[in-house]
C-alpha cells in the first residue's frame, strides 16, 4: 500500500508530535474501567442526547447495556443551537449519570462545556466529551489536559482533520494523552442529512494518528433510519467505536428526538452489526499491524 502513497501525504500532520503516527509508536488504547477503546473490541457508547429525568436515563441505561453497549452517553450540560432550547439538568444530570453507572456498571461519557465545569464533570464522568462546537475552545482543551480523565474530542462541524489533530495535540501537550477522536459529520452543501458523515476521515485519522477513532452516526444523519446504516459503514472502515443516541420515546425527547433510536431499533442495530463487528475484531487480532495502517509510511 505504501508504494501507492505520496510520501508527503501525511507530512502536514507530522508536526503534531504527540498525536501523530510514528514508526515506533504503536496504537494508543484508552482504558476506561475494564474497557479498552482502540483495542480488539469495538466499543459502543449509547444513551440519550440529554439527561432528562431519572426514569428516562435509567430505563435507557438498562436497555443499552442489555443490547451490548459498554458506555452510557447523556448530556447534563447541553450546547444548543438555540438559546431557548433545553440546556440540560446540570449537576442533577451528573448525579443521575452516577446513579445509572452504579446500577448498570456502564461507564459514563458526558459533555463539558466550559473550563470552570471540568473538575465537577470529572468527578462524575469516566470520559469527558468535547462537543463539535467546543473543538477550538483552547482554554477548555488546556484544562482537560489536566483533568485526569480520558477525553472524547469531537470534530468541529467546519473543522479539517488537521484542525482536529491540532486540538488533540493541545490536550496531549498539557499532559493528557488519553484522547479519543470522533467523526460526527461535517457541514457541506448537502442538506438531506443534518451533517455529512466524512467516512474517509476514519481511515485517514487512523493513518496519521495513533489515537482511537470513533464515529457518531446520530449527529451525522439527523434522521434515525440512517443511523444503523452509517454505523455499519463506520465499523467497516475501521472505527474503534460508535456513539449512538437512544431514547425511550424519541417523539418526546427534549433534544435530538429525530435521530434517536428506540430501544428496539438499538437492539436491532446491535444485532445487525454483529457480523461486521466479528470480521473487524478478528482482523484486529490476526493482523494488528493493519491497525497501524501501513499506508502512513
Ligand atoms: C451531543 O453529542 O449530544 C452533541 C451535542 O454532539 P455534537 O457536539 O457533535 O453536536
Ligand atoms: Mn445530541
Amino acid at each position: 500500500m505504501a508504494a501507492f502513497m505520496d510520501p508527503t501525504w501525511n507530512g502536514r500532520f507530522s508536526h503534531f508530535d504527540l498525536v501523530s503516527t510514528t514508526d515506533e509508536r504503536s496504537r494508543s488504547v484508552v482504558r476506561v474501567c475494564d474497557i479498552e477503546i482502540g483495542g480488539d473490541e469495538i466499543v459502543v457508547m449509547a444513551g440519550p442526547c440529554a439527561v432528562e429525568s431519572e426514569r428516562q436515563l435509567l430505563k435507557t441505561a438498562e436497555a443499552v447495556a442489555e443490547a451490548g453497549a459498554r458506555i452510557l452517553r447523556g448530556g447534563a450540560y447541553k450546547p444548543r443551537s438555540s438559546p431557548y432550547a433545553f440546556q440540560g439538568l446540570g449537576i442533577e444530570g451528573l448525579k443521575l449519570l452516577r446513579k445509572a453507572r452504579e446500577e448498570t456498571g456502564l461507564a459514563i461519557v458526558t459533555e463539558v462545556l466550559s473550563e470552570e465545569d471540568v473538575p465537577q464533570v470529572a468527578e462524575y464522568a469516566d470520559i469527558l466529551q468535547v462537543g463539535a462546537r467546543s473543538m477550538e475552545n483552547y482554554t477548555l482543551l488546556e484544562t482537560l489536559g489536566e483533568c485526569g480523565r480520558p477525553v472524547l474530542l469531537k470534530r468541529g462541524m467546519v473543522a479539517t482533520l488537521e484542525e482536529l489533530l491540532r486540538s488533540a495535540e493541545i490536550i496531549a501537550e498539557t499532559g493528557n494523552p488519553h484522547i479519543i477522536l470522533c467523526e460526527r459529520g461535517i457541514r457541506t452543501f448537502e442538506n438531506a442529512t443534518r451533517n455529512t458523515l466524512d467516512i474517509s476521515a476514519i481511515p485517514v485519522l487512523k493513518a496519521v494518528s495513533h489515537l482511537p477513532v470513533i464515529a457518531d452516526p446520530s449527529h451525522a444523519a439527523g434522521v434515525r433510519f440512517l443511523v444503523p446504516i452509517l454505523a455499519r459503514a463506520a465499523v467497516a472502515v475501521g472505527a474503534d467505536g460508535l456513539l449512538v443516541e437512544v431514547h425511550p420515546s424519541p417523539a418526546e425527547a427534549l433534544s435530538d428526538g429525530d435521530q434517536s433510536l428506540t430501544f428496539r431499533q438499538f437492539r436491532d442495530m446491535m444485532d445487525d452489526l454483529q457480523p461486521y463487528l466479528a470480521i473487524q475484531q478478528e482482523a484486529r487480532q490476526l493482523r494488528p499491524q493493519l491497525l497501524a495502517v501501513s499506508g502512513a509510511d
